[in-house]
Protein backbone atom coordinates (compact mmCIF):
# COMPACT_ATOMS: atom_id res chain seq x y z
CA UNK A 1 0.00 0.00 0.00
CA UNK A 2 1.50 3.49 -0.73
CA UNK A 3 2.86 5.30 2.16
CA UNK A 4 0.26 7.93 2.12
CA UNK A 5 -2.83 5.68 2.37
CA UNK A 6 -0.90 3.64 5.19
CA UNK A 7 0.02 6.09 7.37
CA UNK A 8 -3.60 7.56 7.63
CA UNK A 9 -5.21 3.92 7.76
CA UNK A 10 -2.30 3.76 10.70
CA UNK A 11 -3.55 7.17 12.22
CA UNK A 12 -6.90 5.54 12.33
CA UNK A 13 -6.62 2.65 13.74
CA UNK A 14 -4.22 4.40 16.81
CA UNK A 15 -5.80 5.29 19.85
CA UNK A 16 -6.01 9.43 20.48
CA UNK A 17 -2.87 9.69 22.93
CA UNK A 18 -0.74 7.67 20.19
CA UNK A 19 -2.18 9.62 17.27
CA UNK A 20 -1.58 12.84 19.21
CA UNK A 21 2.45 11.66 19.93
CA UNK A 22 2.29 10.82 15.65
CA UNK A 23 1.08 14.07 14.72
CA UNK A 24 3.15 15.87 17.50
CA UNK A 25 6.59 14.24 15.83
CA UNK A 26 5.56 15.54 12.14
CA UNK A 27 4.87 18.69 13.79
CA UNK A 28 8.11 18.46 14.69
CA UNK A 29 9.90 18.06 12.30
CA UNK A 30 7.74 20.29 10.01
CA UNK A 31 10.26 22.90 7.88
CA UNK A 32 7.20 25.46 7.40
CA UNK A 33 8.13 28.47 10.16
CA UNK A 34 11.43 29.07 8.35
CA UNK A 35 9.78 29.02 4.77
CA UNK A 36 10.04 32.54 2.74
CA UNK A 37 6.10 31.54 1.95
CA UNK A 38 5.93 31.69 6.22
CA UNK A 39 4.37 34.89 7.91
CA UNK A 40 4.68 36.40 11.23
CA UNK A 41 1.06 35.99 11.41
CA UNK A 42 0.97 32.41 10.70
CA UNK A 43 3.91 32.13 13.19
CA UNK A 44 1.82 34.15 16.01
CA UNK A 45 -0.82 31.43 15.43
CA UNK A 46 1.67 28.78 15.79
CA UNK A 47 0.31 27.40 12.19
CA UNK A 48 2.39 24.49 10.44
CA UNK A 49 1.77 20.73 9.36
CA UNK A 50 -0.36 22.38 6.17
CA UNK A 51 0.33 18.99 4.34
CA UNK A 52 -1.85 17.24 6.94
CA UNK A 53 -4.06 20.44 8.35
CA UNK A 54 -5.18 21.99 5.79
CA UNK A 55 -4.61 25.38 4.17
CA UNK A 56 -3.80 28.59 6.19
CA UNK A 57 -7.41 30.25 6.41
CA UNK A 58 -6.12 34.10 6.68
CA UNK A 59 -2.23 34.34 7.48
CA UNK A 60 -0.88 33.00 4.22
CA UNK A 61 -1.73 34.17 0.89
CA UNK A 62 1.39 34.46 -1.42
CA UNK A 63 3.08 31.71 -2.60
CA UNK A 64 7.02 32.61 -2.86
CA UNK A 65 9.18 29.49 -1.66
CA UNK A 66 7.84 25.78 -0.52
CA UNK A 67 10.18 23.84 1.72
CA UNK A 68 8.24 20.72 1.81
CA UNK A 69 10.00 18.98 -1.05
CA UNK A 70 12.87 19.01 1.51
CA UNK A 71 11.55 18.23 5.01
CA UNK A 72 11.49 14.85 5.94
CA UNK A 73 7.47 14.61 6.44
CA UNK A 74 7.25 14.51 2.40
CA UNK A 75 9.33 11.95 2.19
CA UNK A 76 7.83 9.80 5.43
CA UNK A 77 4.06 10.17 4.33
CA UNK A 78 5.08 9.67 0.84
CA UNK A 79 3.18 13.23 -0.08
CA UNK A 80 3.32 14.06 -4.24
CA UNK A 81 2.34 17.91 -3.51
CA UNK A 82 3.39 21.10 -2.16
CA UNK A 83 2.62 24.80 -1.41
CA UNK A 84 -0.08 23.09 1.43
CA UNK A 85 -0.48 26.46 3.29
CA UNK A 86 -2.10 27.65 0.18
CA UNK A 87 -3.52 25.25 -1.82
CA UNK A 88 -4.68 22.86 0.65
CA UNK A 89 -3.78 19.23 2.43
CA UNK A 90 -2.34 16.01 0.64
CA UNK A 91 -5.57 14.64 1.05
CA UNK A 92 -7.76 17.84 -0.55
CA UNK A 93 -4.80 18.13 -3.65
CA UNK A 94 -5.03 14.94 -4.46
CA UNK A 95 -8.82 14.63 -4.83
CA UNK A 96 -8.91 18.04 -6.58
CA UNK A 97 -6.27 16.68 -9.06
CA UNK A 98 -7.52 12.84 -9.04
CA UNK A 99 -11.34 13.75 -9.06
CA UNK A 100 -11.45 16.84 -10.38
CA UNK A 101 -8.60 17.06 -12.95
CA UNK A 102 -7.30 20.50 -10.83
CA UNK A 103 -4.16 21.75 -11.88
CA UNK A 104 -2.10 24.03 -9.58
S1 LIG B 1 5.76 18.62 4.15
FE1 LIG B 1 5.58 20.84 4.37
S2 LIG B 1 3.73 21.21 5.56
FE2 LIG B 1 4.28 19.05 5.77
S3 LIG B 1 5.50 18.96 7.63
FE3 LIG B 1 6.93 19.23 5.95
S4 LIG B 1 7.26 21.43 5.72
FE4 LIG B 1 5.43 21.12 7.00
S1 LIG C 1 3.48 24.51 3.13
FE1 LIG C 1 5.33 24.82 1.89
S2 LIG C 1 5.05 26.94 1.14
FE2 LIG C 1 3.68 26.71 2.87
S3 LIG C 1 4.86 27.44 4.63
FE3 LIG C 1 5.10 25.22 4.52
S4 LIG C 1 7.02 24.93 3.41
FE4 LIG C 1 6.32 27.01 3.00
Amino acid sequence: MPKFEELGRDLAERDRNERMRMIASLNLQCRCPGCPTHTECAKRNQEKLFCFNGKSFICIEAERECLCPDCPVHDEMGLRYAFFCTRGSEKAQRYEHDVWGIQH
